[in-house]
């Protein structure tokens, strides 16, 4: 039908844009309905591997459909591990000595969490992305361990407005380890943040739970404040070629983003108000960073935020990034499912002949 060929073309011709921009991917995972009806698509009409429409009520507009194409769609249907076999390219990239960004992007409840790190209740087929990259980047690195030698080090930070935190900063067990300058050249420059060697995905998984409950812990005062903060797990890689003698150093950011809900600045004050901006100006900043080097601007504003700042070694040149843009299909959730898709678009920089299908 003209459906399908639109779907089709527009699939193309994304994907030849893409294959110009090749250190940028964006993928694009919607949730299964939550609540009672298990089988209910909300307001998304289609999904392929690369496309997703989504039906847009008046009030949003012209009635009909609206077409978004990524370099890869997952469905509420896919699984955990579906969604890690297309990202692990790029932790085998981390070894070979480049820098990767992995963001989860999308309001708060549409699957931030669960992507990156899995379900509340966790079982070995519900384990997110920051595992699954881990335990390959273990695994590789035994496999080459008659070629290279690794050293593997964790750091993980929270920021919240604007500050960033070490949650790796309180366990006495852990010794600090202070940035040096081997670190600094590829990793995040935050002097003083915890630095901790690792050698086993356990070790890994002790930080992470720490630093999960170093974030829970200042969550008290103000209701659920991990929503409103954006959490980086950072994994520092250093390899020698056992033949050469010579050092390469990747690292792998695993960024879990502030919810990109817009708030309604007539409905808050106060502490909530500021957060809202911090988060807005933040996740801004870092569009405005992508989108300019998918668009190859020679001037890349790393400046406007913390974020930014803090990942400018891993954002841009060789470096490898990967949007992973979250979307809850209830119809109530809408208007922030379309603005989550007009920012995935802007950071792709992708414009499509016919975005907009009507049947
Ligand atoms: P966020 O981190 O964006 O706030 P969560 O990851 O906490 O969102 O997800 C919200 C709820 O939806 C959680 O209960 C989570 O377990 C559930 N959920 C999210 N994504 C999926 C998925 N792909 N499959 C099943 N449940 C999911």
């Amino acid at each position: 039908s003209g459906y399908q060929k639109v779907l089709e073309e527009n699939r193309k011709l994304y994907n030849q844009v893409m294959d110009l921009k090749g250190n940028i991917r964006v993928y694009c995972r919607v949730r299964p309905f939550l609540g009672n009806q298990p089988n209910s698509f909300g307001c998304v009409d289609h999904i392929d591997e690369g496309n997703i429409a989504i039906i847009t009520p008046s009030k949003y507009g012209k009635e009909g459909r609206k077409l978004f194409s990524f370099n890869k769609v997952f469905g509420p249907a896919a699984t955990q591990a579906e969604v890690f076999s297309d990202t692990q390219p790029l932790i085998r990239s981390v070894l070979d000595g480049y820098n990767v960004c992995i963001f989860a992007y999308g309001q708060t409840g549409s699957g931030k969490t669960y992507t990156m790190t899995g379900p509340k209740e966790l079982t070995e087929e519900g384990l997110g992305v920051n595992y699954r990259a881990l335990s390959d980047l273990f695994h590789i690195s035994q496999e080459r361990r008659h070629t290279f030698s690794y050293t593997v080090s964790v750091q993980m930070l929270e920021i919240y407005n604007e500050q960033v935190r070490d949650l790796l900063a309180t366990d006495g067990s852990i010794k600090k380890y202070p940035l040096n300058a081997t670190f600094s050249q590829s990793g995040i420059n935050v002097p003083d943040a915890n630095i901790v060697p690792v050698s086993s995905p356990s070790d890994v998984i002790y930080l992470m739970n720490l630093g999960h409950k170093n974030r829970a812990v200042s969550s008290t005062a103000m209701n659920d404040r991990s929503s409103r903060s954006h959490s980086c797990l950072t994994v520092h890689v250093q390899g020698k070629d056992l033949t050469s003698g010579t050092t390469l150093r990747g690292c792998l950011h695993l960024v879990d983003l502030a919810g990109s809900e817009r708030v309604d600045k007539s409905e808050v004050t106060g502490d909530r108000l500021k957060e809202a901006q911090h988060i807005n100006k933040s996740l801004a900043a870092l569009g405005d960073v992508i989108a300019s080097l998918s668009s190859k601007n020679s001037h890349v504003p790393y400046r406007n935020s913390k974020l930014t700042q803090l990942l400018q070694d891993s954002l841009g040149g060789q470096a490898k990034t990967l949007m992973f843009v979250h979307i809850s299909p209830e119809p109530d959730a809408l208007g922030e499912t379309l603005s989550t898709l007009k920012f995935a678009e802007r950071v792709a920089t992708v414009e499509l002949g016919a975005a907009k299908v009507n049947k």
